[in-house]
């Protein structure tokens, strides 16, 4: 069995953004050489999500509205967590948006369904974050 580890590097300029990485991801799978098997995708932050759905900029904007409405960056001092820190709403949206996906690998290819497509979502952004690929399979 081969095994394939790669970690995808973020400074995302402002605090909140969602980011297509599927091209990285595609890439990581050429260079790892499975044809059959699994990819994982997985934020190393606890602020941070990867999640598979539509790239269409509407979407995205409200799905950054909707989390705004769900954990309201502001007023920051609404949270406990934001006792010399002010991300406790990046923890909250990432918990909704999730941690990691999984893909099956079929013929060297990612196994997507039709519209779908692996982001990074970042919440608490402006400093370097990371992702991590994992792909096992032969
Ligand atoms: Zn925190």
């Amino acid at each position: 069995m081969k095994s394939f580890r790669k970690e995808l590097w973020f400074n995302v300029p402002t605090r909140r953004a969602f980011i297509n990485i599927t091209p990285q991801v595609e890439e990581c799978l050429r260079e790892s050489g499975v044809k059959e098997g699994l990819v994982l995708v997985n934020a190393m932050h606890i602020t941070a999500s990867v999640f598979i759905n539509d790239d269409e900029s509407g979407l995205h904007h409200d799905y950054d509205f909707w989390l705004e409405k769900l954990a309201p960056h502001e007023p920051v001092s609404q949270y406990r967590h934001n006792v010399g820190e002010d991300n406790a709403d990046a923890h909250m949206k990432r918990q909704i948006m999730g941690r990691e996906v999984v893909v099956a690998v079929t013929s060297g290819q990612l196994d997507f369904g039709t519209w779908e497509r692996i982001f990074y979502g970042e919440f608490d952004g402006r400093r370097e974050k990371r992702v991590l690929v994992k792909i096992i399979g032969e």
